[in-house]
C-alpha cells in the first residue's frame, strides 16, 4: 500500500501549479490521494477519513500516525497549498462525494457511495494506469465542473487572438472527449483562419470526433465565402456530440443560425457559464458594437432562431415568473438513473439562449433543452425540472 504524494498527481507537481487548479480539478486529486489511504490505519481508519490527519500527513507534521511526510510537500507555500486542499474537500462535501460520519468527531468523514462510483469510473476510464488523475476524467457529479473549465480555458485563447483587422472577434475554441483535452486554438493563430477550422482541420484532422465536445467563445459561423467551409457545417461533419458556445454572434445574418444548424443536426448546444458569458461580451464589446449600431435590414429583424423555435412557449410561461422565486427540481444523471433533489431559485431572466436562476450567491444558466415546465401547485409558483 502506497500513499501517492499530492505533488505526484498531473498537474499539482509545484504550488503554483496546484494553485491554479480549479476547486473541481483540485478535489479530484483529494479524493484519489484519500482513497490510496485505505487500508493504512493512518489517514484512513475503518473506512473513514480525517481532515486534519490528512492536511497534517501533507503538511509532513508528526500525527503519531505512522506513514508522514518528514516536510511539507510544498515548502514555503504550504500554507496557501493547505488552504486549497482543505477547500477541496469542502467542495467534495457540496458534491456529495464525501459526508460526515455518523456518531463521530467532527472531522471524520466517508467517501460516500457517490465518491466510490466516481473513483471506479475514474479507473475504467484509465485501463492500466497508476491512478494518475491527468486532465481526462469526466466529472459525473458536476456538470458544469469539467465542462466549465474547457469554457474556461477557451476564453484564455480567446485572449490570445490575433488582431488581423478592427472589428474582428477574439475567439477561442477547444475540443475534448471523455474530459481529456484534445486540442486548444485561437482565432489568427494560422493567418485568416477561425479558432473551430484551426482546432478541428488543422490540430485534429484525422481524429475521430464521435463523441467530443468542442467549447467556443463565439457561435459558430453558418457561412462563409466559398471554398471555405462554415464552421457549423464542419462541427456536424465531424460528428461532435456537443458545442458549448460563449456568446451569440452579434451579426444578425448569423445569430441563431449557426445553433439552429448545430441543433437541426441533433448537436447537443450549451452556453458558457453566465460569468464566462460576460466575460466574452466584454472581450468582444467593439465587434458587438459594430452590429448593434448599424441598421438592420428587413429581412434579418427576426432571427431565424426565434422565428421557427418551438421553445416560445417555454420562454413566455418562464418569464411571467421573472425576479420571482420558483421551484426547481434537479434531476442529474447517474449510473441509469438520477439524483434527485429539490431547490429554490429565482428568475433572473431566459430567452432563447436558456434561463439563467439566482440562487444563494450563485448563478446557474440551463439551455432550453434540459429543462421542463410545469406548475408547483402546493407554493402556486413554477416549476422547472432541470436535467442534467
Ligand atoms: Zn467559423
Amino acid at each position: 500500500m502506497t500513499v501517492r504524494r499530492i505533488s505526484s498527481f498531473d498537474g499539482a507537481s509545484t504550488a503554483d501549479d496546484l494553485l491554479s487548479l480549479s476547486a473541481a480539478k483540485l478535489a479530484e486529486i483529494v479524493l484519489q490521494h484519500l482513497k490510496s489511504y485505505e487500508g493504512t490505519h493512518t489517514v484512513m481508519q475503518n473506512g473513514m477519513v480525517h481532515r486534519r490527519y490528512f492536511i497534517g500527513m501533507v503538511e509532513g507534521r508528526n500525527m503519531g500516525l505512522g506513514i508522514s511526510n518528514t516536510k511539507p510537500e510544498y515548502g514555503t507555500k504550504q500554507p496557501a497549498v493547505s488552504e486549497a486542499l482543505e477547500e477541496a474537500w469542502n467542495w467534495l462535501v457540496s458534491q456529495g462525494m464525501l459526508m460526515r460520519a455518523i456518531d463521530q468527531p467532527d472531522e471524520w468523514y466517508k467517501i460516500t457511495r457517490a465518491g466510490e462510483t466516481y473513483l471506479k469510473a475514474f479507473n475504467l476510464s484509465k485501463p492500466g494506469q497508476d491512478g494518475s488523475l491527468g486532465a481526462s476524467h469526466p466529472a459525473p457529479f458536476s456538470p458544469l465542473g469539467r465542462d466549465a473549465d474547457f469554457c474556461r480555458l477557451a476564453v484564455d485563447e480567446a485572449r490570445k487572438s490575433i488582431s488581423e483587422d478592427d472589428g474582428k472577434p477574439m475567439v477561442g475554441a477547444v475540443v475534448a472527449r471523455g474530459g481529456s483535452l484534445l486540442a486548444t486554438a485561437h482565432r489568427g493563430e494560422t493567418p485568416n483562419n477561425h479558432a473551430e477550422y484551426i482546432a478541428l482541420e488543422l490540430k485534429l484532422p484525422e481524429a475521430v470526433l464521435a463523441g467530443a465536445s468542442v467549447y467556443t467563445t463565439l457561435e459558430p459561423c453558418s457561412k462563409r465565402n466559398p471554398p471555405k467551409m462554415p464552421c457549423a457545417e464542419r462541427l456536424v461533419q465531424r460528428k461532435v456530440r456537443s458545442v458549448f458556445i460563449g456568446m451569440l454572434d452579434p451579426n444578425p445574418d448569423i445569430q441563431g443560425h449557426g445553433v439552429r444548424l448545430l441543433r437541426d443536426a441533433n448537436i447537443e448546444v450549451q452556453f458558457f457559464p453566465h460569468e464566462l458569458m460576460k466575460e466574452i461580451e466584454e472581450l468582444n464589446r467593439n465587434f458587438t458594437r459594430k452590429f448593434r449600431d448599424a441598421p438592420r435590414s428587413a429581412v434579418t429583424s427576426f432571427p431565424a432562431i426565434r422565428a421557427i423555435s418551438p421553445d416560445e412557449q417555454k420562454i413566455a410561461d418562464i418569464l411571467k415568473f421573472k425576479g420571482k422565486p420558483i421551484t426547481v427540481f434537479n434531476k442529474q444523471k447517474y449510473g441509469h438513473g438520477y439524483l434527485e433533489g429539490t431547490f429554490d431559485a429565482v428568475i433572473a431572466d431566459c430567452d432563447s439562449l436558456g434561463v439563467v436562476l439566482k440562487t444563494s450567491g450563485n448563478e446557474l444558466s440551463f439551455s432550453l433543452s434540459q429543462i421542463e415546465v410545469s406548475r408547483d401547485m402546493e407554493r402556486k409558483t413554477l416549476k422547472l425540472t432541470v436535467y442534467r
